[in-house]
């Protein structure tokens, strides 16, 4: 806790001040153009890896960057998806996977998940992304995996009224991406899944 304390402090006195402005106009004004969904992996920050500023990222993290597709009854996941798109009028929508992906590694590895039957429950709804890739092997076996991940997301994306009004409209684009930790690259996935890097 005392390093999460030290950091606050230095948020006060230095990053706050700097954007002061921008908080003052952030107080009541909640505008973001961009969903972007990521896994909760401490490695992969959002903000850090778009270098965006407060206000313009709504962000909903889960393990393994998992979306599951619509289906009626409560869900966190769910209601911060309908709520970005139908009421804050997203413009874009970012599925982003990544590299030596804990979840993806554990489906990939068929790890033994007894005994945290949450995640077992949870990583479930990769269940058709696991399917997709039975034909891979080894190392190369996690990265189709997450890049498959990464493509599931999107369909299941489309399955949520919300967003399929906003693609009906053409008032949101879907994109997915997949981050890579040891190389700070961010590759966006084609139509047939294939990863092009975003930026030189
Ligand atoms: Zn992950």
């Amino acid at each position: 806790m005392h390093d999460l304390t030290e950091g606050v402090t230095r948020f006060r006195r230095e990053a706050y001040p700097a954007r002061a402005g921008l908080f003052a106009e952030l107080a009541s004004s909640h505008r973001p153009k961009t969903l972007f969904i990521g896994c909760s992996d401490a490695r992969v920050v959002p903000e850090l890896i778009t270098q965006s500023e407060p206000g313009e990222l709504f962000v909903i993290r889960t393990a393994g960057n998992l979306v599951p597709a619509y289906a009626p009854g409560p869900d966190g996941v769910a209601a911060g998806v309908e709520y970005a798109v139908a009421v804050l009028n997203v413009r874009e929508i970012v599925v982003c996977g990544h590299s030596a992906c804990g979840a993806m590694t554990a489906l990939a590895e068929d790890h033994d998940l007894s005994g945290v039957p949450a995640v077992a429950d949870w990583l479930r709804h990769a269940d058709a992304s696991r399917a997709r890739t039975s034909g891979e092997a080894g190392p190369r076996l996690v990265d189709a995996l997450v890049r498959e991940n990464v493509r599931a997301q999107l369909a299941n994306l489309a399955t949520h009224p919300s967003v399929a009004r906003a693609l009906a409209a053409e008032t949101v684009t879907l994109h997915g991406w997949v981050f890579d930790i040891r190389t700070g690259t961010v590759a966006e996935l084609d139509a047939t899944g294939r990863a092009a890097a975003l930026t030189a």
